[in-house]
């Protein structure tokens, strides 16, 4: 149903005909931690978050795993690829 709280127009499942169902009754707007976020949308009602309805929960332990604005630190380990592992990967595929 169509948002008739902050995010003006937007479809979302939270609305209902007894009106938002979200925690607060509504949308809550982003957080300084977000500044610079491609996610962000100007409502007229503010700047909200087109992914997650609660910006300051994604920031409560650590990073928001969403924001285009950051780099997540990835642990250089899990990241290097042995190759022969992904050659044999890639042939079993197919
Ligand atoms: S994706 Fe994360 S960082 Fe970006 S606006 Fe949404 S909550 Fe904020």
């Amino acid at each position: 149903m169509l948002c008739q709280t902050v995010k003006a127009e937007l479809d979302c499942a939270f609305m209902s005909k007894k009106g938002c169902g979200f925690f607060g009754g509504s949308c809550h707007a982003v957080i300084a931690q977000c500044e610079d976020c491609s996610k962000i949308m100007n409502y007229e009602s503010g700047k909200y978050c087109v992914v997650y309805p609660d910006p300051s929960s994604k920031w409560l332990n650590g990073k928001c795993p969403t924001a285009t604005h950051i780099k997540l630190e990835l642990n250089e380990t899990t990241q290097k690829i042995n190759p022969l592992k992904a050659s044999k990967r890639s042939s079993k595929k197919g």
